[in-house]
């Protein structure tokens, strides 16, 4: 029996387009091309920056402009009489893209590491650190705030204070799950400063319970993550958590 070879798998190569053929694509088409074929994954609270090619932000923006007026549209929305929307597509795409969910299309920010010269080995507390966000199930904004314990050894890298900051707001601005956020959080200082202990505590309000669902305007959501010496050392936990000054506590 003759035998019939198994029809030819295409090359995933053959599926990608080249980078002119991409060009006449959408700018989030484009984007999303360049991820799939890293076989990078591309959820609402990755950052993409390197799949981003300078001038596509700027598209970006007019194709999101394009659907959240369809939106409107969608929600019976007179946009053309009514004064009051009708930049609102312009102003949320703009909101999106450049502030709120810039974390996801631009590099972490600059960060300086320094040796730890004097050698400190003592708990260092960094916090509250205001952060703001939004959840990736309802689009409704996060406010919170964040500490964060480092338990460094001769080998650390340290960094400037304000850095902390910096690093949390680069990885809040995007659609986000609160436990999600946190981890991403230590696992960005972790890498960075290489300390014997990380601790890190995130208590934030979420509106999507106060502006729909139960509308319970007083519950909150705290999240803690703790790495290497504030896993093993109970008293170490304890030393941290106690010099929080956090609101029911
Ligand atoms: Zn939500």
């Amino acid at each position: 029996m003759p035998k019939t070879a198994p029809p030819a798998a295409e090359s995933p190569a053959k599926i990608f387009r080249s980078e002119e053929e991409l060009a006449t694509l959408p700018a989030s088409e484009r984007i999303r091309y360049r991820l799939v074929k890293a076989q990078r994954r591309y959820h609402a609270n990755d950052n993409i920056a390197a799949f981003v090619r300078d001038g596509e932000l700027t598209e970006l923006k007019a194709e999101v402009q394009a659907k959240l007026q369809e939106v409107l549209q969608a929600l019976v929305t007179d946009t053309e009489s009514d004064h009051n929307t009708n930049e609102t597509a312009k102003r949320v795409a703009k909101m999106y893209v450049e502030e709120v969910f810039r974390g996801r299309y631009v590099p972490m920010p600059a960060v300086t590491e320094f040796p730890n010269v004097e050698r400190l080995n003592e708990l260092m507390i960094v916090g509250p650190i205001t952060v703001r966000s939004a959840c990736s199930h309802h689009m409704c904004p996060i406010f919170g705030k964040v500490w964060i314990g480092i338990l460094p050894n001769e080998h650390s890298n340290l960094i400037g204070l304000s850095k902390y900051a910096r690093i949390a707001d680069w990885i809040m601005s995007r659609p986000q799950i609160q436990e999600e956020a946190v981890t991403m959080l230590a696992n960005e200082l972790q890498e960075r400063v290489r300390p014997d202990g990380l601790a890190i505590v995130m208590e934030a309000d979420h509106f999507c319970m106060h502006w729909r669902g139960v509308k319970d305007t007083d519950t909150s959501m705290v999240n803690s993550v703790m790495r290497g010496a504030f896993l093993k050392d109970a008293n170490l936990r304890r030393e941290f958590l106690s010099l929080l000054p956090r609101k029911q506590s």
